[in-house]
């Protein structure tokens, strides 16, 4: 519930920002766990501290101009939120979908305000990206569409400014485009202006499977919680891209059996497990779809065209698509088949009703800006190995991003617990992110 100091500022964040629902989801549920704070701390309520908080430092808006391989002009939308920067440079990536507007880019930019400073790691939070629609573009056209949208975007950015990475639709290829005109642009080789870079030009080992290792790191230590653990469990991971794929890895070594995943097509069911080399070959080399996976794997793979993967019984849910995949109806269908623990891999991937309903039902539930912290937080790895031109082992950044995770999980427990709420994340990740950001913008003064 909202507490009544508060209700005053988020329905000024409704007037300012109309139309915004994914934005006003997010506020919303980081201001239905402050109550608490501001009565224990009233100070955070001063110096129009939340309002700061909830309102960008700045927005920017640029158009996109591109050519398409048929020589036909194409304007697309490009976004940078930058959100706050109390605790370092703008960090947060960038989204390429056809879905995307300034809401979108908000609500992302936001969580990612309170996810950063859950990491520990001395970064702001920011988010951007435009409504072009990567999907049956060609490779020039991305390259073409990158180039452009970095032509504008360039003039934001700087290792201590803004270090944007990928998300939905941005992955290293895109990210190659983007750096490469970057650095045409200003002369520079700033490794560290962009995170997500291939490794041989200044990336990080592990930050391409570090969102989905994390996420599993995060679950697997909720899970002992309750002395349960991934070994032996049926798993359902939603999504098929880069947080899912590497979620599914993870899971796998830790003993869980995945099950199914999806795309916005539909899902595939596969009782005795996700075969994953076959499926990253399909998604990663032949940049395929599900149903070509379920195909290529032949009678054990079931497709199941528009269905809702929540409706398969399992142990363990991994929400790792995209925001309000998972509604209040697909939480009671997991409860009803048991589901223990819910991790989210995705942005905001439970509606507020599924989000109250696992609470409700003492179901164990990682919420995203904990859970998929890891991503970002390697992120930060790679941005310290490029200010020291350094190369970190594989094994060595993995074991750093496990202890990050450890980290957050128990920085969460003990928040929550310290609040009278003991085991529930959602609480404890939105006290613990808004105290740390909250602590740095009182030292900094009114700005
Ligand atoms: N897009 C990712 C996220 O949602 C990663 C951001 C980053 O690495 O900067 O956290």
């Amino acid at each position: 519930m909202l507490d009544e100091k508060l209700e005053p500022i988020f329905n000024e964040v409704l007037q300012r920002n109309p139309g915004e629902n994914e934005f006003h989801q997010a506020v919303r549920e980081v201001l239905d766990s402050l109550g608490a704070v501001i009565a224990k701390h009233p100070a955070y309520a001063e110096a129009a501290l939340i309002e700061r908080i909830c309102e960008p430092e700045r927005q920017i808006i640029f158009r996109v101009p591109w050519i398409d391989d048929k020589g036909q002009v194409r304007i697309n939308r490009g976004f940078r939120v930058q959100f706050n920067s109390a605790l370092g440079p703008y960090k947060g990536g960038l989204r390429f979908h056809p879905s995307v507007y300034l809401g979108t880019i908000k609500f992302l930019g936001f969580e990612q305000t309170f996810k950063n400073a859950l990491t520990g790691m001395p970064i702001g939070g920011g988010k951007g990206g435009s409504d072009f629609d990567p999907k049956g573009r060609s490779e020039q056209e991305i390259m073409r569409f990158c180039q452009s949208f970095m032509l504008e975007l360039h003039r934001h950015l700087g290792e201590y400014t803004d270090v944007p990475a990928g998300d939905i639709g941005v992955g290293q290829r895109e990210i190659g485009y983007m750096f490469g005109q970057y650095k045409r642009i200003t002369n520079r080789y700033e490794s560290g202006v962009l995170t997500g870079k291939g490794l041989t030009w200044g990336g990080s080992r592990v930050r391409t499977e570090a969102t989905g290792y994390g996420a599993s790191y995060f679950v697997e230590r909720m899970l002992g919680t309750r002395k349960q653990e991934f070994d032996g469990k049926k798993v359902l991971v939603s999504g098929a891209g880069n947080v899912a794929i590497y979620t599914m890895e993870k899971v796998a070594e830790f003993g869980g059996k995945v099950i199914a995943c999806s795309d916005s097509n539909g899902y595939v069911v596969e009782e005795n497990g996700i075969d994953l080399d076959l499926l990253k070959e399909v998604k990663e080399k032949r940049r395929g779809r599900v149903s070509d996976y379920a195909k290529a794997r032949g009678n054990g793979a079931k497709f199941i065209a528009g269905g809702r993967i929540w409706d398969v019984p399992a142990d363990i849910a991994m929400p790792s698509a995209t925001q309000n995949e998972l509604t209040g109806a697909d939480a009671a269908t997991l409860i009803k088949n048991g589901v223990i623990a819910v991790g989210e891999g995705a942005n905001m991937p439970c509606t507020p009703d599924a989000v109250h309903k696992f609470l409700e039902a003492k179901v164990l539930f990682g919420p995203g800006k904990a859970t998929n912290a890891g991503g970002v937080a390697t992120s930060a790895l790679e941005m310290q190995q490029n200010a020291s031109r350094d190369s970190w082992t594989f094994e060595d950044t993995e074991e750093r991003l496990a202890t990050i995770m450890h980290n957050i999980h128990d920085t969460c427990a003990q928040t929550a617990e310290e609040y009278g709420a003991a085991g529930n994340y959602v609480l404890g990740a939105n006290v613990a992110g808004f105290i740390r950001v909250a602590e740095a913008m009182r030292a900094l003064g009114v700005v």
